[in-house]
């Protein structure tokens, strides 16, 4: 059985929608959900991230995502792999700094991001933080009974 724990989200002023849950289990893909055990959907998710020291990037990204939930889980290491090519040219000095995935814009405001990806206090207005970042224990694979 998956252990969780939750950090609270801290912009109280703010839009919230969506859980989430930052999948540092290389080989865990969770087509099913950690959560509830129902199988996730593939979905597209315009994803917020607040690069320290302070640099917002919008990723659109390909995330699993449970509809009962409302919970969106993505790999870690995909995710590092699309900034660490992302940053490469123009800011490479970024690579390998904290980030965190803060929340995601509406697919409209995406498409209308404009050519800077994305006007940063513009963006922060419009996202919606997550109600909630979570984080699953994920027993290993061996001896072990559903009873
Ligand atoms: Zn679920």
């Amino acid at each position: 059985m998956a252990k969780k724990t939750q950090r609270k989200s801290t912009f109280k002023d703010k839009k919230i929608r969506h859980y989430f849950f930052l999948n540092p289990y290389e080989d865990c893909a969770f087509t099913k959900c950690p959560q509830c055990n129902a199988k996730t959907k593939v979905r597209n998710f315009p994803l917020v991230i607040n690069i320290e020291p302070q640099k917002i990037f919008i990723l659109n990204k390909t995330c699993k995502y449970c509809v009962d939930c409302d919970l969106i889980i993505t790999k870690q290491t995909e995710i590092e792999q699309l900034l660490a090519a992302a940053f490469l040219k123009i800011n490479p000095e970024i690579i390998g700094n904290d980030y965190v995935v803060m929340g995601t814009l509406d697919e409209e405001d995406w498409r209308n991001r404009g050519k800077d990806n994305g006007n940063p206090s513009r963006v922060l207005k419009e996202m919606y933080v997550f109600k909630d970042w979570l984080d699953f224990e994920v027993a290993p694979a061996g001896w072990y009974s559903d009873q």
